[in-house]
């Protein structure tokens, strides 16, 4: 509703309608003009008469007034200029006002009132990002405005008496959503951050698929995506925020496959599903560390030590030492300890007969020892090069019953199955009409707030795997 709402409500006198006319017609709100009082010290700071006096008595129609009240209103009928810009590589605040006209002097005076408070973050200011508008009458500089968060600004202005006051403006955000869809030239996410999604995006959308597809290898030329995900827009319709990956797809040769972020109401983790309501997740991964590269596969092999060919029971992933090492999965950890060849070696027990194990490792992680439980994701150690080693790797083996199996070519059970559970099949099936109408709709911001916060807002995997392939 209002456009912003500042910390302190309106304060101004309530006065008869008049002259909004002109308000209502031009309704091209500035973006940080939300408060009377605040727009009332813009105005009231000018030494022009009637046209801005008007305009000022417009103002003071709190609440609603405010937002019905455009600078232009006044710019129309008066020397008031107002010029924005984006901040620039290695220019401070400062500088970017005294690059949209201010003298210097004024502009330090204007931001100097924010200093000693907590209003601004200036690790917040962003080069490319952070916008600032300034506004001139007769040349001189009489407010600022600084866009200090996605849904902050900071509104500067003049006093009668030649001081500055600072007004922190808070805009309301609107929720939104954002589809982006694109062929693959170099990369997906080359391709989705120059469609408007950001590395968070990505690395969900990435994490989506993890146990199906190996980004380095099985994406070619051609290949389609499509990443669905909120976003917050201000009163502007400006996008100024991107939030949770809601639909991943990837429409490829190696894979075809779509998965919508879904929380069962049985459960407090968001999981990706597809459309039949299979979780992305597997039971194990099959790759337990990130960023590695398979150095040696299941089989037969000349061991590089001893020299003896004999079957190798595990793949290697050559990683550098440091490496984190994961738990592919949910179970007990039956084993830390010193095991021969294998070095630093941590077994784990998960359940339906499987058994995962982990050597070479320089370390383990804090509180990994027998009977400790972990989940998938889990660091249990680091990689490394003790035992029969000739340099950093992990070496990693699944059991089936005590038998080696080759991980890369096994058919590994999935996790939940939705249609296990009638009741939450359904609730999916709703959940994914409701994003399927939101891939198809157009413009933004799209269908807002058709989800339930419940069904967006989850925490979900808070922790982002580092992207394989950016
Ligand atoms: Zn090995």
């Amino acid at each position: 509703m209002s456009p912003y709402e500042t910390s302190d409500p309106v304060d101004a006198p309530v006065r008869p309608k008049t002259g909004l006319s002109q308000g209502l017609k031009s309704l091209i709100v500035l973006g940080i003009l939300g408060s009377a009082s605040a727009l009332a010290g813009i105005v009231m700071s000018g030494r022009t008469a009637a046209p801005f006096t008007e305009t000022a008595e417009a103002t003071v129609q709190a609440p609603l007034a405010a937002r019905l009240v455009t600078a232009w209103d006044a710019v129309d009928a008066s020397p008031v200029q107002r010029i924005e810009g984006k901040l620039e590589r290695n220019e401070t605040l400062t500088g970017l006002l005294m690059r949209l006209g201010a003298a210097q002097s004024d502009a330090g005076a204007a931001l100097h009132t924010l200093a000693g408070t907590d209003l601004l973050d200036s690790r917040r200011l962003l080069p490319g990002k952070t916008m600032a508008e300034a506004w001139f009458e007769n040349g001189q500089l009489t407010a600022v405005s600084v866009r200090a968060a996605a849904d902050l600004s900071l509104l500067i202005t003049r006093t009668a008496d030649d001081n500055w006051s600072a007004t922190p403006l808070y805009a309301k955000l609107t929720p939104g959503y954002h589809r982006v869809e694109a062929e693959i030239e170099t990369s997906i996410y080359a391709a989705a951050l120059e469609l408007g999604a950001e590395d968070q995006q990505v690395a969900d959308f990435a994490n989506a698929f993890a146990y199906d597809i190996d980004f380095q290898r099985e994406i070619y030329p051609g290949d389609r995506f499509e990443i669905l995900f909120e976003t917050a827009y201000d009163e502007r319709g400006n996008r100024v925020r991107n939030g949770e990956v809601l639909y991943a797809a990837l429409n490829g040769k190696a894979l075809k496959r779509g998965f919508y972020r879904f929380t069962p109401s049985d459960d407090t983790v968001a999981d990706y599903f597809d459309e039949n309501g299979e979780s992305a997740t597997k039971f194990l991964m099959k790759t337990p560390i990130n960023g590695a590269r398979i150095s040696s596969s299941f089989g037969k092999r000349k061991h590089p030590i001893s020299g003896y060919t004999r079957l190798h029971k595990g793949t290697d992933f050559a990683a550098p030492t440091g490496t984190p090492v994961y738990a592919a999965g949910n179970g007990t950890v039956e084993r830390a300890s010193r095991n021969g060849g294998y070095g630093n070696y941590v077994r784990i027990q998960h359940t339906r007969g499987y058994e995962t194990a982990y050597a070479h490792l320089s370390r383990y992680a804090t509180g990994i020892k027998p009977g400790k439980k972990v989940i998938q994701g889990d660091v249990i150690g680091y990689v490394g090069s003790t035992g029969a080693s000739t340099g950093p790797h992990l070496h990693y083996e699944v059991y089936v019953d005590n038998k080696p199996v080759n991980v890369m070519s096994l058919n590994l059970p999935n996790g939940r199955k939705l249609e296990d559970d009638p009741a939450i099949l359904a609730e999916f099936k709703a959940y994914k009409a409701t994003v399927d109408a939101l891939r198809t709709a157009r413009g933004e911001p799209v269908a807002q707030a058709a989800l339930s916060t419940a069904q967006t807002q989850q925490p979900g995997q808070s922790e982002a795997a580092p992207l394989q392939s950016p």
